[in-house]
């Protein structure tokens, strides 16, 4: 069913509307989006027989790789050349555009995006592997992992300063691109690592490869309130640093459920927003670090309830969130605290679900590796960071497990002559995305991309396209990851669609008229109807069917 909204206020006439926004509101600065152009790299293949010379080559390639041509010191053939010499595989063939049913044998799948995936993609690609990375999607997390979803890192080495851990996973995910890692936004959905070479199936593409890192992280536990599917982004979060800025829970007092860093972490970034937080904990003591307990209780924003425990939500006769029900766990005694947002921070399960059965786990599902190495119970099969690390899970700790994972990918594949070298011999001109500075600029209804408020409701008022309307706010890891999805399936319609992006926090006004509740969120406009609202991040497919049934 559609729905009306208001985005009325720069443009005559006023639509009827339900949720009007006030025409003081209405900005001049006005944004445009124009194309950039920057330089890509792109690999060819050779197939290359290497005998023990690693040491050497490597040297030889961090000097070689951003010239035009390969200045590698082992010898490189073609692939036609060298196929019966390398291995009884099918001749290797590059994958950049494999569809499903693909034949060919790649050097290395790496699975997972966080510190551990990316790290193993620039040691493997600097290797010449041209390793095949599947980011992920949603089944996981998002693609660049747990930091994605948190503010300043500040114990990463190299930035004094600290860094946001969006930022941090940026730079990661571009220095693999520099380096030739293809990468792909999809998530893994079979794994077969039983028969060689192993197959590897994601929504959109089948890859054969003689080895694979997983390296698929950890994923946020839930409660599983009997109501927490009702109020899941309604009033329910594991994201404080996505959430916490949206107008539900801004100057509202919140609950944190948890006792480790996690949460609070998200108690102390709430305190931002919330008039209050109160930190449930079941146990008597915080098991967060001695740094994070004390800005916790001398925060005088924060209540920590011991011993106490969320047993469900409770709502109003709006059906909106209004309190939480909590059980004190010495006493039984059950209470409503009145909070308007529950936010999760209990910790995190192994993705590894998918080699279940396949290769060896502990009892909670972490895989197991060989000690001081990256090898686990399949030969081939290599694992990284935080899904095969119980205790340390870290980003520096799960950078460095990738190294050592994409070091002994690249022993193996030469030990076992399967190594296929890929070389990057030339770069070629593609379209950027338009930066925020491309786009202070003058309106212009003829353009697709637009940014802000004005731009929003001029094209509620006087496009006759499909809108699409991006809300994001600066600190949501995932709407970094949303942005360029969205940005390519716009691309493909671009003239019969108006996309407009909306920072919540700049634009606070338009986000509550739309009743935004967390970011990212995607709502579709036409003939000023809001057709639809999409809330997280979904495979790009969801978007495509959308558009292409309402344009
Ligand atoms: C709120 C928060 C704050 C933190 N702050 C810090 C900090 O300040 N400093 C620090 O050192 N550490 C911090 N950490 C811990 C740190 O984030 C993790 O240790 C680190 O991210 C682990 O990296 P990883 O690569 O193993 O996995 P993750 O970061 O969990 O990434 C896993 C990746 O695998 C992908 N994936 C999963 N399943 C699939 C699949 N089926 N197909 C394809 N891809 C898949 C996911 O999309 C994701 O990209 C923090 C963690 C949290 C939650």
């Amino acid at each position: 069913m559609s729905a009306r909204i208001g985005i009325g206020g720069a443009a005559p006439p006023p639509p009827p509307i339900t949720h009007r926004v006030s025409s003081t509101t209405t900005t001049t600065t006005t944004t445009m989006a124009l194309s950039t152009t920057t330089t890509t790299t792109t690999l060819t293949r050779h197939r290359s027989l290497r005998f023990n010379s690693l040491n050497k080559t490597h040297h030889n390639k961090s000097s070689s790789s951003s010239s035009s041509s390969s200045t590698l010191s082992v010898k490189a053939f073609d692939s036609s050349s060298s196929s019966s010499s390398s291995s009884s595989y099918p001749p290797a063939t590059s994958t950049s555009s494999s569809p499903v049913g693909y034949k060919g044998v790649e050097n290395l799948v790496i699975i997972g995006s966080g510190p551990a995936g990316y790290t193993a993609a620039i040691y493997a690609a600097r290797a010449n592997l041209k390793p095949v990375v599947f980011e992920g999607y949603q089944i996981g997390g998002v693609p660049g992992g747990q930091l994605m979803t948190t503010t300043e890192v500040e114990n990463f080495p190299g930035f004094p300063d600290g860094i946001t851990g969006p930022d941090l996973m940026d730079r990661m995910r571009r220095q693999a691109e520099r380096w030739g890692a293809e990468l792909f936004q999809e998530d893994v959905e079979f794994i077969d690592v039983k028969t060689s070479p192993f197959t590897i199936k994601s929504s959109d593409r089948e890859i054969k490869c003689h080895a694979v890192i997983v390296a698929t992280g950890a994923t946020a536990k839930r409660l599983r309130l009997p109501r927490e599917d009702e109020f899941w982004s309604r009033g329910i979060s594991a994201c404080a640093i996505c959430d916490g800025a949206s107008p539900l829970f801004k100057g509202q007092v919140l609950a944190v459920v948890g006792g480790g860093d996690t949460a609070t972490e998200e108690a102390l970034y709430l305190t931002k927003y919330a008039r209050h937080v109160h930190l449930l904990v079941r146990r008597d003591q915080l098991r967060a670090s001695k740094a994070m307990q004390d800005r916790v209780v001398n925060n005088p924003n924060v209540t920590v309830h011991f011993n106490t425990e969320a047993v469900d939500v409770v709502s109003n006769s709006k059906d909106q969130m209004s309190g939480i029900l909590i059980r004190n766990l010495n006493t039984g005694e059950e209470s409503v605290l009145d909070v308007k947002g529950l936010f999760y921070g209990i910790g995190h399960t192994p993705n590894s679900q998918l080699l279940e059965g396949q290769i060896e786990l502990d009892e909670s599902g972490y895989i197991l590796v060989k000690e001081g190495t990256a090898k686990t119970s399949i030969e081939g099969v290599f694992s990284a960071g935080d899904v095969q690390d119980r205790e340390w899970r870290q980003a520096v700790t799960a950078a460095g497990s990738g190294c050592i994972a994409a070091l002994s990918v690249e022993r193996y594949l030469t030990s076992n002559n399967l190594l296929v070298e890929f070389h990057q011999p030339k770069t070629e001109e593609v379209k950027k995305e338009p930066t925020d500075r491309d786009v202070h600029q003058g309106f212009d209804i003829t353009l697709t991309k637009h940014k802000g408020q004005y731009a929003l409701r001029k094209l509620y008022h006087e496009s006759p396209r499909l809108i699409c309307v991006l809300y994001t706010s600066p600190t949501c890891g995932p709407c970094r990851t949303l942005k360029p999805i969205l940005t390519k399936v716009i691309d493909e319609y671009d003239q019969n669609v108006h996309f407009v992006e909306i920072d919540i926090e700049e634009d606070q006004e338009v986000a509550e008229a739309a009743g935004i509740m967390g970011t990212p969120c995607v709502q579709f406009f036409k003939n000023k109807e809001m057709l639809r609202t999409v809330p997280g991040v979904k495979m790009k497919k969801e978007y495509r069917e959308f558009i292409e049934g309402n344009k």
